[in-house]
């Protein structure tokens, strides 16, 4: 059976890219008589706004979907943390206290995920027990691990997993409230909810080399994933409502027809000025 998720953090309302994202997913779903699920990934601490949720919830509605709740990762930290522990024992990561200001000084090449870090702490860790630190995997000592690994894109068919184009990524962030990276809690969270198509937007087509990676150092099941293009603005920026398109809340509120949004957005009749883009960022 299918199972898919659609995955939104409450740091802002939902656009209509969020939209397109959840209805691809609800699809995959419901064309397959299978599952599909929503996740509140609620760990970015300082800027998760609970209240959100419930938000979420009536956009998805007055959309037309149905979906069953998973537990919000702020529930989950114990697992998180577990799994870090478990990666930190392989040797595979390693203790970093640069600042963001830090790393940018060094003027880093720009991966598909960000600034690649320039590697400072792999050869001059910091005392963990004497200071804050966040947990880097060394990408290229875990990809020699692991070994040769491809994963299945059902749009792009099977790729060869290549983690070490974003550089050594953060697992475990310096904040100690929220303990886990984006990419380990949504990896051990897709297992744990038994997805099988991770379905989500191409801006995280790279992040899915470093997940492959991961399932194979944590013994995780790998689904398979469908990276759907974005809904953005027609100069290639993505949606936010800073920019001027009304959010999901916005629309519902002024009685908008949520029934025909989500029909237009299938059919691919997108509001003026929005396009799809097959861009990986
Ligand atoms: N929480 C992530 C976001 O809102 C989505 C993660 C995912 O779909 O894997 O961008
Ligand atoms: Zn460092």
């Amino acid at each position: 059976m299918i199972v898919t998720r659609f995955a939104p953090s409450p740091n802002g309302s939902l656009h209509l890219g969020h939209a397109y994202s959840a209805i691809t997913a609800h699809d995959c779903a419901r064309m397959g008589d299978g599952r599909f699920l929503l996740r509140i990934e609620d760990i970015d601490g300082s800027r998760s706004r609970s209240e959100l949720a419930d938000e979420f919830r009536a956009d998805l509605q007055w959309l037309g979907l149905s979906w069953e709740d998973v537990p919000p990762q702020s529930t989950r930290l114990a697992r998180y943390s577990e799994a870090a522990e478990r990666l930190k024992a392989t040797g595979l990561l390693y203790p970093c206290n640069c600042t963001r200001a830090d790393i940018m000084a060094t003027d880093p090449e720009m991966g598909p995920l960000g600034p690649i870090y320039p590697g400072h702490c792999r050869h001059n860790p910091p005392d963990p027990t004497r200071q804050k630190v966040a947990w880097r995997m060394d990408v290229a000592a875990a990809m020699e691990a692991v070994g040769p690994l491809t994963w299945i894109d059902e749009r792009f068919g099977e790729q060869r997993m290549s983690a070490d184009l974003m550089g050594d990524v953060v697992l475990v962030r310096k904040d100690c409230d929220t303990p886990s990276s984006y990419h380990l809690s949504a990896t051990l969270d897709d297992a744990a909810d038994g997805v099988t198509l991770v379905t989500r937007g191409m801006d995280l087509f790279m992040a899915t080399h470093i997940h492959r990676l991961l399932q194979a150092l944590l013994g995780l099941p790998s689904p398979h994933w469908y990276h759907h293009d974005l809904l953005v603005d027609d100069d290639g920026r993505k949606l936010a409502k800073r920019r001027g398109s009304p959010s999901l809340v916005d629309r519902r509120l002024a009685g908008q027809d949520g029934l025909i949004l989500a029909a237009d957005l299938r059919a691919g009749t997108f509001p003026a000025g929005l396009v799809l883009s097959h861009s990986l960022e």
